[in-house]
């Protein structure tokens, strides 16, 4: 059977990830409202009941907002890492302590193996997360400042990729948003630009055919054609473009799922 992976919603205003097969089915992130949640699971004929658990890779609240809800509402158990528990707030506390558990090793939910690794951003204890099901693996990277060997030797050849195109240098520098918000986004700390996203991609494709989902788009310092163009060039002229299905997350609404056989 496939492994299915679904960005349900992606960007600063919420971020949700849909995987599972046939048998098991997990959401990672939760930040938009349990009632949003539902109505995108639902989109892809995906039922609230059948979820096996939450994954949370870090506490900002465009990751966790609807995580109380959800899990209060059916019962899932939370997993995320003990610094996301004590940073998280009230949405996090108010979680029934049954259902927090920590993510301390991998984690196996039949078939799918997950596992997680840090990442560099301005969160207590951010991770990114690869998920397997036999010989086929699924990365997601989003919010994270900068790369580095360790992680690209995690994700390398992965079948499908989730990963962090948050913004073109350009209209970052020439947008709204106040020096130190400018600074905070470039550091090693903040947010990956379209141009480290193409050049991180361009190190750890080695798969004949992969699925590539541009996410976490901003809405004020970048545009998907933006996005999705320099990612391309930056593919081709590296030589790595060939078979990569490339698509950008979208914002409000479920993406075409990629499922891997
Ligand atoms: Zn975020
Ligand atoms: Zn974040």
């Amino acid at each position: 059977m496939s492994l299915t992976i679904c960005p349900l919603a992606s960007g600063s205003s919420g971020n949700a990830i849909y995987i599972g097969d046939d048998k098991n089915r997990i959401l990672i992130d939760c930040g938009l409202s349990g009632k949003r949640i539902e109505e995108l699971l639902q989109s892809r004929d995906l039922a609230c009941p059948d979820l096996d658990g939450i994954i949370l890779t870090h506490e900002h609240t465009d990751h966790i907002k609807g995580a109380g809800v959800m899990a209060r509402r059916w019962g899932l158990p939370v997993y995320t890492r003990p610094g996301t528990w004590s940073a998280g707030g009230e949405i996090l506390e108010n979680i029934p302590s049954g259902q927090q558990k920590l993510l301390l090793s991998g984690l196996s939910f039949g078939r799918l193996e997950i596992d997680y690794f840090p990442l560099s951003h301005d969160a207590r204890e951010p991770v990114g997360l690869l998920v397997r099901r036999g010989s086929r693996q699924g990365a997601l990277i989003t919010d994270l400042g900068e790369s580095n060997p360790g992680l690209e030797e995690k994700i390398y050849g992965s079948d499908a990729l989730i990963i962090e195109a948050n913004h073109d240098p350009d209209m970052l520098a020439t947008g709204p948003y106040p020096q130190f918000l400018q600074e905070r986004i470039r550091s090693p700390r903040g947010h990956l630009s379209n141009d480290d996203c193409g050049f991180l991609l361009s190190r750890v494709l080695n798969s004949q055919q992969v699925q590539v989902y541009l996410a976490h788009l901003s809405q004020d310092n970048n545009d998907p054609s933006i996005a999705r163009i320099t990612v391309e060039n930056i593919l081709r002229e590296q030589g790595v473009d060939a078979g990569v299905d490339l698509q950008v997350a979208e914002r409000n609404c479920a993406s075409r799922p990629s499922v891997l056989l």
